[in-house]
């Protein structure tokens, strides 16, 4: 049995969070603006000192949940709490704080440095505008990090021009951790680099996670790569949370359709056998887009289970025991190992 958190375990409480954009019109006088539930009412905890992955297609919700949570986007409703106090209310010093306490790793480390900034003035910035350091500590700060992410002081003074990928994603990590964070979201940190670089960086990250003790939000597309740093992985579909559990679970014992079908539709992970499940034709129905997303069940149109149910009411997200909540209707149908090679 998973034993269930304390209270003071947990980083982000999240009830009911949403956020909704409006999309431009693309001709005058074409109805009113359509609304995009870009998240939509997700209730999910984090804990202290997990990795946490979020998995799902593109424009399924999960870089815009990592915003909401660290306060890069204002959500349209729901509450948060981090630290077992609210989020959403912080202004002024408590809002300085908590901008101290969580950072990102972006996915592009080029395109997230200045170009006209050496990698000691990058990784000094946040000490600069956050800090009364002086100039020779953090001169010593930046050496420090430098080591940290596996760099050497002779970097310190070149641009981001003269270091590889794997390298400008250390920088953009070393400046993350300026400022000793708790909670740290790594938003795709390796799905622009090379494949024999991708393992290193996650190798770091991984021994970062657990040498400073951060909690980490890990978002990606990529499932073998979630699979091995997360501790429990949150599937996402147009919007909403469908499926959470530890990551054994989720690779071994899902009970969403869509976890499967998605489990199933990685190379890297369909070795041999793929679960009968995915093997369905029905899987290969369009996705639906955002904005007209299917009523009920937004994932009828594409599952081999759906019935009438599916597609006139909304699931529950509804806990089964051990920590796994999801959102079908019929998930005690959805049983046995996805696949052998997944284990
Ligand atoms: Fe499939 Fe119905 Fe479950 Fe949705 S609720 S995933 S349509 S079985």
């Amino acid at each position: 049995m998973t034993a269930q958190p304390a209270a003071h375990d947990i980083l982000f409480s999240v009830r009911g969070l949403s956020k909704h954009f409006t999309a431009k019109r693309t001709l005058p006088f074409s109805g009113p603006p359509k609304v995009v539930r870009a998240v939509d009412k997700l209730t999910f905890d984090i804990h202290r000192g997990e990795t946490l992955g979020l998995v799902g297609e593109s424009g399924c919700g999960k870089t815009t949940t990592s915003r909401l949570l660290i306060r890069l986007l204002n959500a349209t409703s729901g509450e948060v709490d981090y630290d077992g106090a609210p989020l959403l209310p912080r202004q002024g010093s408590a809002l300085f704080d908590f901008r101290h306490d969580v950072q990102i790793v972006f996915q592009d480390p080029f395109g997230s440095l200045n170009p006209r900034m050496t990698a000691e003035q990058v990784i000094a910035e946040p000490l600069i505008t956050s800090t009364s350091m002086t100039a020779a500590q953090r001169k010593a700060r930046v050496a420090e990090l430098l080591g940290l992410v596996g760099l050497s002081a002779e970097h310190a003074k070149r641009y981001p021009h003269q270091f590889s990928g794997g390298q400008r994603q250390r920088i953009g990590i070393a400046r993350a951790l300026a400022l000793h964070p708790k909670f740290l979201v790594c938003d795709e940190p390796v799905s622009a680099l090379d494949l024999s670089i991708q393992a290193q960086i996650v190798n770091l990250l991984q021994d970062l996670q657990r040498d400073l003790g951060l909690t980490v939000l890990f978002v990606a597309h990529d499932l073998q790569v979630v699979r091995h740093v997360s501790d429990r992985v949150g599937v996402m579909y147009l919007g909403r949370m469908v499926e959470l559990a530890d990551s054994e679970t989720i690779f071994n014992r899902s009970r969403h359709p869509y976890t499967r079908l998605l489990l199933a539709s990685s190379p890297r992970l369909r070795k041999s056998k793929v679960p009968d499940l995915a093997r369905e034709p029905v899987e290969q129905a369009d996705i639906p887009s955002p904005l007209a997303p299917p009523p009920g069940c937004h994932f009828h149109t594409r599952c081999p289970l759906a019935t009438a149910r599916c597609q006139a009411e909304v699931p529950l997200w509804r806990s089964i025991g051990d920590g796994h909540h999801v959102m079908c209707h019929h998930a005690e149908q959805v049983g046995g190992p996805v696949a052998k090679s997944v284990g």
